[in-house]
């Protein structure tokens, strides 16, 4: 099938450019009203979905949520036909890293199955997905392509994911001090430095890299520390995102 551009954006929906991804990194999800896990676990005090930004700045606005409905209808529509867009626009427009679900997360085990698909036919390109969905992804009977690196997201603030899956992600809310890898190694564990440098990635790829354990990103938005502005000396294992 012929393909152009316009017409893949079209069909899937559009491809997201939040700012703090690296200059040219596009990202896929949509609105968290569509999570399964997080909805439950956003009605919990202290989980991470309960503060999730999902629900704040931008995400609050109309055209926000409309294409984040378009998105998630034109993958539910025709998956089959909705992968072959989405690896021809990331060949094309997102070539050497893409992030899934900035906002929202998988539903079941056929959107893994596509996902993993759309990774294994853009094999240049580095995929991140983080997800709350921990048994779906162990439970997951394929193998997985080896560009996609899925990081099992803790449930609660300050813990640490109730799994074994090899890349994780944690929330801390305090600088410098991030959550420790579940194997309680704190050398396993990059503490995310965006907050230094305007809530942008700058040059850091370290949720994209299969050997980081664990990313843990600080706590911003509702429910954060006040004093977070004064920053505490970061990590000094913080090998792979430096400030
Ligand atoms: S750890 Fe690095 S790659 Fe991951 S979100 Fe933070 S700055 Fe971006």
């Amino acid at each position: 099938m012929q393909r152009n551009i316009p017409g893949a954006m079209a069909a899937v929906g559009g491809l997201g450019s939040e700012s703090k991804m690296p200059h040219g990194v596009l990202s896929w999800g949509f609105s968290r009203e569509h999570c399964i896990r997080g909805r439950e676990l956003a009605k919990k005090m202290g989980t991470i979905c309960r503060v999730c930004y999902g629900g704040t700045g931008n995400f609050r606005f109309a055209n926000v949520k409309a294409a984040q409905e378009r998105r998630l209808n034109a993958y539910l529509d025709d998956p089959e036909e909705w992968a072959g867009n989405m690896a021809y626009l990331i060949r094309h427009v997102s070539p050497d890293y893409f992030r899934w679900f900035s906002v929202g997360d998988l539903r079941d085990e056929l959107m893994l199955a596509v996902i993993a698909d759309v990774a294994k036919h853009t094999r240049k390109t580095k995929h991140w997905l983080p997800t709350h969905e921990a048994e779906l992804v162990e439970n997951f009977g394929q193998k997985l392509p080896g560009n996609l690196v899925i990081r099992v997201s803790a449930d609660y603030i300050e813990d640490w994911p109730d799994s074994d899956w090899p890349t994780q992600h944690t929330v801390h809310r305090w600088p410098g001090e991030p959550v420790p890898a579940r194997s309680g190694d704190r050398r396993h564990s990059v503490e995310c430095l965006s907050y230094t440098r305007g809530n942008n990635c700058g040059s850091c790829r370290a949720c994209w890299e299969p050997r980081v354990r664990n990313t843990s990103l600080l706590l911003h938005g509702p429910g954060a520390p006040k004093h977070k502005k004064k920053l505490l000396p970061v990590h000094p294992n913080n090998h792979f995102c430096e400030a």
